[in-house]
């Protein structure tokens, strides 16, 4: 099953190279079977056509020999001394009477087999223009006609000429060319298959080049093929200058993005403040009041942590995310971030870890944020009666830190595309007020500290989202 997979994808039947082949090889062997029919069937003509012409030389000239043999001698001997001239080896002449009665003949048959002679010879009819003939695998032209001297007939004349030698060697020759043509072909072939996958290198070279841009180092791609031909070239230009077009486009929306979240959180803020204010004193609000200045609030406080989200996104995207990387202890981080997440959530975190201080360099408040997301959505995406788990262990030189869920889990299908921005595996699912940023945060984040972030998911299940980080020994003042 591999080789057969293996081989289609190298032979894909879409693919120029194999139409290429496909069509260079049709053209030649159409054209080199073509030359080469046309080549024999002229050369068979030549052949026939010069022993026509001899044997009608023959027909003509014996009635004239006869003529004038019968001057001085009779009929029936000028008749046989005529024939005897004019028959040598390959030709054969003899004469029947109207009754079908031979009466005079060459005496060269005892050349031919006996069985291909009386065929011949019992031959009652021949055209009067010379063509070819095939007796028991022997070949023949033959032409035959009246006899008459001095106005009286004497009988049909048959003249044939044995052309089996030549026409064996000329078929064993024309074998050869069939099977020098086809070697020929295969050769051609072969060669157009290596000259068409050298000259598509280039373009192969270019596809590999572009595959491995990434939006990180869009601005500074540029493709450059070394000996590729003009048309290539030409290409490899329009691709440079598509590719700083999108780097530019690219530049221009992180910039608006960047700039649209600066400008609304800071007035955000200062709304929120307000309607915090408002809600602390409450005595004087009604309950439509204060439920409706509740909602304000919450909805504000989420679009500002939506721009918060993106304008860190906007920021590690230009290279100005900065961090305060310091060797911390992670017991500590995380089981602050479990107790405050447990009094916000108020649902049950379990903290596990083991007796051992682990510690890593890393931005304290930046990995914060990143567990503080992975419970809320751990906290998202489960019932409220189960239970989840954060788990902190040491594995080799790596840190592992492990939110577990016994929530919905996520289809195998979707658990690679979530850490991409604005990724949501399921709207109607999940109703839960965030908008998919979230998980991109996670991974832009702990990749700026060196770590790695993946998934393990199972539909019904639940989730673990497991993230490692460099370990590090605590300093001894700490
Ligand atoms: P959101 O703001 O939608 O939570 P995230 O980037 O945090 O955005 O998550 C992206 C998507 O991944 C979510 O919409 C959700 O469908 C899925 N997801 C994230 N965490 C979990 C989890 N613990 N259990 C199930 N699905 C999850």
């Amino acid at each position: 099953m591999k080789i057969i997979n293996g081989f289609w994808q190298k032979f894909d039947i879409f693919s120029l190279r194999l139409r290429l082949i496909l069509g260079i090889a049709l053209v030649s062997t159409v054209g080199l079977s073509g030359l080469a029919g046309w080549t024999t069937w002229k050369m068979q003509k030549i052949l026939i056509n010069s022993h026509k012409a001899d044997i009608s030389k023959i027909a003509d000239r014996l009635p004239r020999d006869v003529q004038l043999y019968h001057e001085m001698m009779s009929v029936e001997i000028s008749l046989q001394k005529a024939i005897k001239n004019l028959s040598n080896q390959d030709t054969f002449l003899w004469v029947k009477s109207s009754d079908q009665k031979i009466i005079a003949k060459s005496n060269n048959w005892n050349t031919l087999s006996p069985t291909i002679a009386i065929e011949l010879m019992s031959l009652t009819e021949m055209s009067t223009q010379p063509e070819l003939g095939q007796v028991n695998q022997h070949y023949f032209v033959l032409c035959g006609g009246n006899l008459s001297v001095d106005g009286q007939v004497l009988g049909k004349l048959f003249v044939v000429k044995d052309i089996t030698n030549e026409q064996l060697m000329f078929m064993a020759m024309v074998r050869s060319l069939s099977i020098a043509s086809i070697f020929v072909i295969i050769i051609i072939s072969g060669i157009i298959a290596i000259y068409i996958q050298h000259s598509l290198q280039p373009l192969r070279h270019l596809s590999q080049m572009t595959t491995v841009i990434s939006l990180s180092d869009l601005g500074q791609a540029e493709l450059n093929i070394k000996n590729a031909p003009t048309e290539v070239k030409e290409l490899t230009h329009t691709f440079n200058k598509m590719l700083s077009r999108l780097a530019q486009s690219w530049e221009q929306e992180r910039q608006f993005v960047s700039n649209v979240s600066h400008e609304l959180r800071t007035p955000l803020t200062i709304v929120n403040g307000y309607l915090q204010s408002v809600l602390r004193r409450q005595n004087n609000l009604n309950s439509t009041q204060l439920e409706a200045l509740t909602t304000a609030s919450l909805e504000t406080e989420r679009t500002i942590r939506l721009l918060q989200d993106l304008l860190d996104l906007a920021r590690a995207d230009n290279g100005y995310l900065h961090f305060q990387k310091q060797i911390c202890d992670l017991n500590e981080l995380i089981s602050e971030v479990v107790k405050m997440a447990e009094k916000y959530s108020q649902r049950v975190i379990k903290f596990e870890t083991i007796n051992q201080v682990i510690a890593a360099k890393i931005d304290y408040n930046r990995l914060k944020q990143v567990v503080i997301n992975l419970i809320d959505n751990a906290v998202k995406y489960s019932p409220s009666d189960t239970e989840i788990i954060v788990k902190l262990n040491l594995e080799d030189t790596e840190v592992i830190i492990q939110v577990c869920d016994q929530g919905y889990g996520i289809p195998l299908q979707h658990q690679s595309r979530i850490f991409e921005r604005f990724y949501r595996v399921d709207e109607a699912r999940t109703t839960t007020g965030g908008c998919g940023l979230g998980l991109s945060i996670v991974k832009t984040l702990i990749e700026s500290m060196g770590g790695k972030v993946s998934v393990r998911s199972h539909l019904g299940a639940g989730s673990i989202f497991t993230i490692s980080l460099p370990a590090s020994a605590l300093p001894d003042h700490i």
